[in-house]
């Protein structure tokens, strides 16, 4: 199934308080591009630590399979003066998922477990 296409809605490539350009994810990625270590086609975001929420209204059940407009801001941090900001804001879309069935969830059933439910 085709997913809709991701929209970057803001951008800002200097921090908002000092105006420098210089913020510590970009730094250590271009310092590892500039080493080798990465290829600079394959850059990708380097961010501190990325918030998403989507639109969901609390009161209303998830409609399963559904599309829903989701947000994500990209942190990071300005080494000039400790600004945390979102040097970019993107807008996506993510499918509500059905909640995993009982005894799906992974890692071993209860009766596998030696001495479990055997009373010695
Ligand atoms: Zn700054």
């Amino acid at each position: 199934m085709a997913q809709p296409k991701q929209e970057v809605l803001a951008e800002f490539d200097k921090c908002p308080v000092c105006g420098s350009e210089n913020r510590l994810m970009k730094k250590l990625l271009d310092d590892e591009i500039l080493a080798g270590r990465r290829d600079k086609d394959e850059q990708g975001q380097a961010c501190l630590q990325m918030l998403t929420a989507s639109v969901m209204d609390p009161l209303k059940p998830p409609i399963i399979g559904a599309l829903i407009p989701a947000g994500t801001a990209v942190i990071d941090v300005c080494l000039q003066c400790g600004t945390i900001y979102a040097p970019i804001v993107v807008k996506s879309y993510v499918r509500n998922q059905p909640p995993p069935m009982p005894g799906m969830q992974g890692g071993i059933p209860p009766e596998r477990i030696p001495g479990f439910g055997n009373p010695r």
